[in-house]
C-alpha cells in the first residue's frame, strides 16, 4: 500500500502524474476494470489509511475545497456562532439558486484554526462527507477522489495504492503512446 500525508510531496507528484492519472481515469471510465474488485480493493485501503492519517494533522480541504452549506445548516451555524443569520449569510455565503445551497465566498474557510474546524458540529454538507470514502463505493466518486488527488491525503493514498493493486504501471506501457 501506498501512503502519503506530506502535503508538498503530494502537490509534486499531482504535478509528475498528471498524464498517468488521465489514463487511468480513462481506463476506469472505460470499463477497463473490475469494478466490484476496485471497490473492495479501495474499502481496504481506506480502512488501513484510516489507522494513519488524521485529519486534524492536514486541514488541507478547510483550505481549498469549496464549502456549501445547506439551508438547515446554515440556521445551525448562525446560532452556534451567535450571528443574526441573515447577516452571516450575506458576510461569508452566496446563494446557489440551482442547487438551492450556500457556498462560501472565501478560501480557506474563517472557521478554520491550526488544521481544526471551530464550528465542527455544525459544519457543513462538503464538509461532512469528504473526502467521501467513509460511505460511498469508490465507482460513484471516483471522479471527485482523481480531484482531490493534488490536495488530500486520503484520496491521493487510495488512487496510488488502487494502481499498485491492479498493477498499473504494467498496463500503462502497453496505453502510452498507443
Ligand atoms: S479529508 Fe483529506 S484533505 Fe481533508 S483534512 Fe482529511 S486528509 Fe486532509
Ligand atoms: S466549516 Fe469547518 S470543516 Fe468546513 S471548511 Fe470550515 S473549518 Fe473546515
Amino acid at each position: 500500500m501506498i501512503i502519503e500525508k506530506r502535503a508538498e510531496i503530494i502537490k509534486k507528484k499531482a504535478e509528475l502524474n498528471k498524464e498517468e492519472n488521465e489514463l487511468f481515469l480513462e481506463m476506469i471510465e472505460k470499463d477497463s476494470f473490475d469494478l466490484a474488485f476496485i471497490d473492495e480493493s479501495v474499502k481496504n485501503i481506506y480502512g488501513e489509511l484510516k489507522k494513519i492519517i488524521k485529519c486534524e494533522e492536514c486541514g488541507e480541504c478547510c483550505r481549498e475545497i469549496i464549502v456549501v452549506f445547506e439551508d438547515e445548516d446554515l440556521n445551525k451555524l448562525a446560532e452556534a456562532v451567535k450571528e443574526d443569520r441573515k447577516t452571516l449569510e450575506k458576510r461569508l455565503f452566496q446563494k446557489y439558486e440551482k442547487f438551492n445551497c450556500f457556498v462560501m465566498n472565501q478560501s480557506p474557510c474563517p472557521f478554520q484554526k491550526e488544521n481544526l474546524c471551530t464550528v465542527y458540529d455544525y459544519r457543513g454538507t462538503e464538509c461532512r462527507d469528504f473526502p467521501y470514502l467513509e460511505n460511498r463505493l469508490f465507482s460513484e466518486i471516483y471522479r471527485y477522489v482523481f480531484q482531490g488527488y493534488p490536495m488530500c491525503p486520503y484520496h491521493f493514498s487510495v488512487i496510488e495504492s488502487l494502481k499498485e493493486a491492479l498493477q498499473f504501471e504494467n498496463l500503462k506501457e502497453g496505453n502510452f503512446g498507443s
